[in-house]
């Protein structure tokens, strides 16, 4: 492979772009953008970003020196339009650039308010980049009342973040809990509970029927007749792939760019990595949105790029902080008969442990991140150790790894 062409300037396609030199590629690299701006960090905008004023450089994942010193051409206005898979080309605005391997991490889009809703007022917010962000925590500066729609990960934690610069904080939920696909229940109580502690009204099973206002947002109508008033809506009602430039290629797509378990998609020597990639877990076509992927990804796709036919096998791994909680989680719940919870040795700290029959599947951990790393060592090795020994706070984690 003498060059290869990475389309998506993000984590996971800088991650493909770094490992393939630390593997020793000594080919050509270019990576294409399209926001503008060095590869940065997501994670920051919703969470310690929106407490100040947001600054570019703070999530900057390397300094332009890496990329010279490391020669990735990086193109961060150079947004790909369009891939002719028999001439192995890509359509840019003035040339057409050949390519010998292919990586797509276009990454995902977040789901927007249908117009009817919107009907193009001011002070509506979306949450993916760094001027997105730019722009909440401005408007953050002036709002007395934010609404948030949505109760995943973008939704809390933008909550938190509103409700510490001062803001009062209505956040609605149409599902019937928050964090309904990505955390189980205790663990979402244990969040609502932190939220309602700092003031963050939480409404579930309630969705958002209208806004008021003529040119600024000035409230909302919901599904339960409520009206809320509010100055600034941030809405986090989650993310669509970006699949289009993979699809009018013809490549196949199911929500996701669809590779097989080395990550290649339906076109040899054309791969897919991160949040824009379904691949096969467990029997199952699966995309992860997070940042554990992103970067584990990227480095199998590097690697199979240099020809070492590596499976792609994750344990899915996330974490968010909102006030003092720190929640990590490790491995994916459903299909979970069971809770079984065991209390931290601090006492705002506990973790659920999530099994199928006697197979643990997944951990949910608050503020105790050593039983996070050994939670993590548990199911990456596939270890699932007897519930009641779980329960029993007087039993040592670590020996269990032992066993
Ligand atoms: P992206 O980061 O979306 O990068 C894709 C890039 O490709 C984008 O810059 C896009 O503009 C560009 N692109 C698309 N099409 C083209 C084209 N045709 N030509 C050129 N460029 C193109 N995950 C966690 O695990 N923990 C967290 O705490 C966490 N916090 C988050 C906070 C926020 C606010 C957000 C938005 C996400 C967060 N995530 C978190 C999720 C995590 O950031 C994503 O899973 C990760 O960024 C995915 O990386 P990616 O490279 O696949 O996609
Ligand atoms: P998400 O996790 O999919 O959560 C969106 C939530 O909004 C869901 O609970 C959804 O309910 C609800 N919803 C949908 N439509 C709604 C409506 N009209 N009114 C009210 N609620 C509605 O996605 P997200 O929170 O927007 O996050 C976007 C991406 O950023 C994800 O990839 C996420 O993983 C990532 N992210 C991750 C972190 C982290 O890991 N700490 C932090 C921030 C962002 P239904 O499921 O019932 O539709």
């Amino acid at each position: 492979m003498r060059h290869v062409a990475i389309v998506g300037a993000g984590l996971a396609g800088f991650s493909v772009a770094r490992r393939l030199r630390e593997l020793d590629y000594t080919g050509a690299i270019t990576l294409f953008g399209d926001e503008g701006a060095l590869p940065y960090d997501r994670p920051p905008l919703s969470k310690g970003s929106l407490k100040a004023s947001v600054d570019a450089s703070g999530a900057t994942l390397r300094p332009s020196e890496f990329f010279e010193e490391n020669q990735i051409a990086l193109r961060p206005s150079e947004p790909v339009l369009r891939i002719d898979t028999t001439a192995r080309t890509l359509q840019l605005r003035g040339e057409a650039f050949a390519f010998d391997a292919l990586v797509l991490a276009t990454g995902a889009t977040p789901r927007a308010l249908p117009n009817a809703i919107i009907r193009g007022l001011h002070g509506v917010h979306g949450l993916r980049t760094l001027a997105d962000a730019q722009r909440i925590s401005q408007a953050f500066g002036t709002a007395q009342h934010a609404l948030i729609v949505g109760g995943g990960y973008i939704g809390l934690e933008v909550a938190a973040a509103a409700a510490e610069r001062g803001l009062r904080v209505t956040l609605i939920e149409a599902g019937p809990r928050i964090l309904g696909r990505v955390a189980g229940p205790p663990t979402a109580d244990a969040i609502r509970a932190a939220h309602k502690r700092k003031g963050v009204d939480i409404r579930e099973g309630v969705g958002l029927s209208a806004f008021v206002g003529t040119d600024q947002v000035k409230g909302a109508i919901l599904s339960d007749g409520a009206h809320v008033a509010t100055d600034c809506v941030i809405v986090g009602i989650g993310i669509d792939p970006n699949v289009t430039l993979a699809k009018s290629a013809g490549l196949a797509t199911e929500n996701g760019i669809l590779v097989d378990p080395t990550c290649q998609t339906s076109q040899p020597g054309i791969w897919a990595a991160g949040d824009c990639a379904a691949f096969p877990m467990a029997d199952q076509i699966t995309r992860l949105e997070s940042v554990g992927n992103a970067i584990e990804m990227g480095e199998v796709v590097a690697a199979n790029i240099m020809g070492q036919s590596r499976p792609y096998a994750p344990t899915a791994w996330f974490w968010s902080d909102q006030f003092d909680l720190k929640l990590q989680m490790v491995g994916l719940s459903p299909g979970y008969d069971r809770i079984v919870t065991r209390p931290g040795v601090n006492p705002d700290a506990i973790s659920h442990w999530y099994y199928a029959g006697e197979r643990l599947l997944s951990v949910d951990i608050i503020n105790e991140p050593k039983t996070y790393i050994i939670a993590k060592r548990l199911i990456e090795t596939g270890k699932s150790p007897p519930p009641a020994q779980i329960a029993d706070q007087s039993v040592n984690l670590k020996v269990l790894l032992k066993s």
